[in-house]
């Protein structure tokens, strides 16, 4: 069960940013798609269940918010590169 959302009455002044670690502050919905296996205990109706998680996208860098953002992307890409240093082969 999700605690209920409360309702504050804030304006935009009141907060302080968000703000990615490449310096974006701008950051698009996109949605992660899991399943809670059927047999999870969580899982009262004992069938897979798709569950939508809804995460935030740096519009700059493309990493996901909180996640440590460009730190990660750096870390992909370098797997990236070192899985495609093997060019030469066939
Ligand atoms: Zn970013």
């Amino acid at each position: 069960m999700k605690p209920q959302q409360q309702q504050i009455n804030v304006s935009e002044q009141d907060t302080t940013p968000t703000v990615c670690p490449c310096g974006c502050d701008l950051f698009d919905v996109a949605y992660r798609h899991r399943v809670l296996p059927g047999l999870s205990l969580k899982n009262p109706s004992g069938h897979d269940m798709p569950i939508k998680v809804e995460v935030f996208i740096c519009r700059e860098c493309g990493c996901e918010m909180g996640k440590d953002g460009l730190k990660e992307k750096l870390k992909r890409e370098a797997a990236y590169i070192s899985k495609g240093s093997t060019i030469g082969g066939k």
